[in-house]
């Protein structure tokens, strides 16, 4: 497996696999890898001839500095799980440092009106900013067929979307579904960060989800439609009874909104559900969608 560190080296990489007639595709992580990532990268494997799995933690999305600076890195560990992924697509890892990302201050930012004003982006101000602009750069740098994002950061795959078709560019985004523990816990790199009494607190977000996806199902069974303000009530509701557990939101949004519908949504429309939390000074996220068959089952499979 090939460890790209610069730029340039991706650049030449890249373009030799191009010239070679192969199809690429980029698996943009922070590193601390995990099942949902391998998730990524075998979706990434079935799709294209080659792929390079970014590592990079990335500063600006970060808006509390004790975050950032906690957050795990083990780049050899990253490379030995990939390792074990090499299947029929080669995989190359890009770990640039920070100054190679950004060699200056910049000047130009992506951001996105509405889409960012909601749960992730309305607790972490700039978080959105952050992640847009990265996933610009790191397209820019690769220019891949295919970029992977896991579903499990639902906002994020939909701000990343919407900015592809916004700017025209030419990569095919890739939604990838929710690994989750056997727990129900969704795998996530600061799930590390939680000490094994802080654990079974975690496990209160995808519950919140299971009670909120199944008063979703009643209500559409029993009256065709739901209201968004009544499953976040559940939800919320639900979600006090889970000592250790600090809810941030839990909201019941139109995924191609991010909002909350105004209006009550029918079984024929969609739902994400939508939780983050704090174990103590671990932030958390899950959600589920509604409506997608695929989505629903893998969470009743993990919980039930
Ligand atoms: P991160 O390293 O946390 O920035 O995540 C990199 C990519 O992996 C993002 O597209 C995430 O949505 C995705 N991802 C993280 N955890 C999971 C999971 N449990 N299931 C599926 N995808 C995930």
């Amino acid at each position: 497996m090939q460890r790209l560190t610069t730029i340039a080296e991706v650049r030449r990489t890249v373009g030799g696999w191009r010239r070679d007639g192969r199809t690429i595709a980029l698996v943009p992580t922070m590193g601390a890898l995990h099942q949902g990532h391998a998730r990524l990268v075998a979706a990434a494997t079935q799709r294209a001839d080659t792929v390079i799995v970014s590592i990079f933690v990335n500063p600006t999305q970060f808006d509390r500095p004790d975050d950032l600076a906690a957050y795990p890195r083990d780049l050899a560990a990253d490379e030995r799980l990939l390792s074990t992924l090499a299947g029929a697509a080669p995989i190359a890892v890009f770990a640039p440092s920070v100054e190679e990302m950004y060699p200056r201050p910049p000047l130009t930012h992506v951001h996105l009106d509405t889409l960012t004003n909601s749960l992730c982006g309305a607790s972490r101000p700039g978080h959105f900013d952050g992640v847009a602009t990265v996933v610009t750069k790191l397209l820019g740098i690769v220019a891949p067929d295919y970029a992977m994002f896991g579903r499990k950061d639902r906002q994020q795959l939909a701000v990343v979307e919407r900015l592809v078709d916004d700017l025209n560019l030419p990569v095919t985004i890739v939604g990838v579904p929710t690994v989750r523990d056997d727990d129900g816990v969704a795998t996530s790199s600061r799930n590390g960060l939680l000490t094994a009494d802080q654990r079974p607190a975690a496990q209160g977000l995808s519950r919140t989800l299971l009670v909120g996806l199944r008063r979703v199902r009643d209500a559409w069974n029993q009256q065709g439609v739901v209201r968004a303000a009544d499953i976040a009530a559940v939800m919320r509701a639900h979600a006090q009874d889970w000592p250790g557990l600090r809810l941030d939101y839990a909201q019941a949004v139109d995924p191609a909104t991010m909002q909350p519908p105004a209006a009550p949504v029918s079984a024929d429309q969609r739902l994400v559900l939508a939780v983050a939390g704090f174990v103590g000074d671990v932030r958390l996220i899950d959600n589920v969608e509604v409506g997608v068959v695929d989505d629903e089952d893998l969470l009743e499979v993990a919980l039930t």
